[in-house]
């Protein structure tokens, strides 16, 4: 796939964010691109985010500017839910907003209120975080991931910011990390091969014509397992996201496509865990695709208010398209090695499809955690 590379890059100007390695790496990797840089203060670039809001695709222009700057709010976060469907309990650190990447169905489009690439370089800032709230609680069962307000690789080429966090998890093994990514870069994984098992590599997987059309500029689902692979041989497990699993032409052939692909490159012993959540989304998202994607039909459905207050299909569709694909999983997946998942799902779907639902959020993310640890191996 084509990497990202910005036109122009804004460095917040203040000593910590200059002399950041994030500022370095992303400097280093973007010479001889041609992209313009600038140290501006803070009220400056407040003024160019405005500015850059008005145009009607500000969304996609702004991508082509990367802005490194300061979290000034809290790095770690925990992945929201509600208290009517079931979530994994799940923390994000937000160490990066937006995406290069166009997915017709991506809720940043409506969550982001900056068009700009965003990259946060205050690093020790990140660290002291972490350090102060990770350890407060020893019994925590923490899972953390980054690819929550962006793709955790697609400035991977770039800044090395998983590479940074791979370095400060190495010695603290009891806390699983997961990288989760629609691209194929695999460098920072094969460069630190068969040293790091707390390290999670995920892909999101979906029908290859929902691959294709409405996901644009990713690495198309066969370029994820090339990756993938790569990963296992490098000695990683790895984590599959079937989300959203769209209602969407051929469903059932295409799915099996993905599927067959899916194990053509992998084991079931290596896929920890996969997780399936069907396409929702909040009325603003629906305009929002309307006006960029004219082309896409995904909003035009039958669509349910869910407890969450996002549309979602009905439960009898959302119970067919999620049995299609577990039925599919299980066809290769004959001794059950995977551990299945819904994203927020009712207890009902999952006494269904799956076992019995979890009690809590808790009991599911105590669960996968400990289908995580299960594959450490003695060292
Ligand atoms: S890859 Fe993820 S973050 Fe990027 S556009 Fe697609 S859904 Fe959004």
């Amino acid at each position: 796939m084509i990497r990202y590379y910005p036109e122009k890059i804004i460095i917040l100007d203040e000593a910590r964010i200059r002399d950041s390695i994030i500022t370095k790496n992303i400097l280093s990797a973007v010479e001889g691109k041609n992209a313009s840089v600038s140290y501006l203060g803070e009220e400056k670039i407040a003024a160019i985010i405005q500015d850059a809001k008005k145009p009607e695709n500000s969304y996609g222009e702004g991508k082509k500017t990367l802005l490194i700057t300061a979290n000034r709010g809290e790095f770690l976060k925990k992945c929201p839910g509600t208290n009517d469907y079931i979530c994994c309990d799940y923390y994000i650190i937000d160490f990066a907003q937006n995406c290069p990447m166009e997915c017709t169905y991506c809720i940043l489009q409506a969550y982001l209120n900056n068009p700009f690439m965003v990259v946060y370089a205050n690093i020790e800032d990140l660290f002291a975080e972490l350090n102060s709230r990770l350890f407060a609680d020893p019994l925590k069962k923490y899972r953390i991931g980054t690819g929550e307000f962006t793709d955790s690789l697609a400035l991977e080429h770039l800044s090395e910011y998983s590479k940074i966090l791979m370095d400060y998890f190495a010695d603290k093994p009891q806390f699983i990390i997961e990288f989760k990514s629609k691209t194929d870069y695999v460098k920072t994984f094969t460069d630190y091969a068969g040293a790091r098992q707390n390290v999670i590599i995920s892909y999101s997987m979906n029908a290859g014509n929902v691959n294709r059309f409405e996901e644009l500029k990713t690495a198309s689902i066969e370029e994820r397992l090339i990756a993938a692979a790569e990963c296992v041989k490098a000695g990683y497990k790895i984590t599959l996201h079937f989300d959203p699993i769209i209602d969407y032409d051929d469903f059932e052939t295409q799915m099996a496509e993905t599927v067959n692909l899916i194990f053509k490159y992998l084991g079931a012993e290596d896929i920890l865990y996969i997780s399936l959540g069907a396409f929702r989304f909040i009325p603003a998202l629906a305009e929002i695709i309307a006006l960029r994607f004219p082309r896409s039909r995904i909003i035009y459905n039958e669509f349910v208010k869910g407890y969450d207050k996002k549309s979602r299909y009905f439960r009898f569709k959302r119970e067919k398209l999620f049995r299609t694909v577990i039925n599919l999983i299980k066809s290769h997946d004959v001794k059950n090695k995977i551990k299945l998942y819904f994203c927020m799902e009712s207890p009902e779907m999952w006494n269904a499809l799956l076992e019995a639902a979890p009690s809590s959020d808790e009991e599911l993310g105590g669960t996968l955690y400990d289908k995580c640890r299960s594959c450490f191996k003695a060292i």
